[in-house]
């Protein structure tokens, strides 16, 4: 499946590029971004340091005690990962492309062939030695029975969440695949992300190069203000719903 298959249809490509903002009204901080939880604890940052945590079993035991007790897992949709996921039910060619790595456009109706998720999935876990994979439920079922620093039951190998940590790559097929999205889409919408680190803004960047219209919604300024034809300070929860009904109108 390509992004320039779904494209040659009557109706234009909407890339929608989501970040933290999108998530926050769902309970869930931003980690990530340049103002979040992580770059400003570097004690908190070294659990999710790719070399730390393969190199410390402590740093692995109190990591998987951060993925026991974080509220990412039990997190609900909001309003806009509803109005994303009733936009592609009204037919709008849709592909979302994540920063985020709560599932939450998943479990809000988006097909997960739709969503590309850039940083990966907290709801998965994956082997370091063997990439075996597995719901996290199962991995965090092992360390609420007693296991501080669950192995891989295939390999022994060290097991961790299956998002991309600092010290990490993103994985470069999905990053192609994002990519060719950006060039092939009329529209791109960048909702709740600051747009200062890449891929983010290398993506809005690509899709503005190829001619798409671009939406800017995030309460921040972003440096693509400018290169948008238009930005959306308000509140996301309330100024996307009536943005997608425009779009998908103006689709029909
Ligand atoms: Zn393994």
């Amino acid at each position: 499946m390509s992004a320039t298959t779904e494209s040659t249809g009557r109706r234009p490509l909407v890339a929608i590029l989501s970040g933290a903002g999108v998530s926050t009204d769902s309970g869930i901080p931003d980690y990530r971004g340049p103002n979040g939880v992580w770059r400003r604890d570097p004690e908190a940052q070294k659990l999710v340091t790719y070399d730390y945590y393969m190199a410390d079993p402590e740093i692995r035991r109190r990591s998987w005690q951060m993925r026991r007790t974080n509220r990412t897992l039990a997190a609900e949709p909001n309003a806009a990962h509803l109005a994303i996921a009733d936009l592609e039910r009204e037919g709008v060619p849709v592909r979302v492309l994540t920063q985020n790595v709560d599932g939450l456009h998943q479990l809000a109706g988006t097909p997960a062939r739709k969503v590309l998720e850039l940083h990966g999935s907290a709801r998965s876990f994956v082997c370091t030695k063997c990439a075996a994979r597995g719901p996290m439920a199962d991995a965090l079922a092992r360390v609420e029975a007693g296991e501080a620093d669950p192995p891989c039951l295939e390999c022994g190998g060290i097991l961790k969440s299956a998002t991309v940590m600092f010290g990490e790559r993103l994985d470069p097929a999905v990053l192609g695949e994002a990519a060719a999205i950006a060039e092939a889409c009329e529209v791109f919408l960048a909702v709740g992300t600051s747009l200062q680190v890449q891929p983010a803004a290398g993506l809005a960047g690509l899709a503005a190069d190829h001619g798409a219209r671009l939406i800017v919604v995030n309460a921040e300024p972003t440096p693509y203000d400018d290169r948008a034809a238009e930005v959306v300070r308000e509140p996301i929860g309330t100024a996307l719903p009536p943005l997608l009904t425009r779009l998908t109108a103006e689709s029909a």
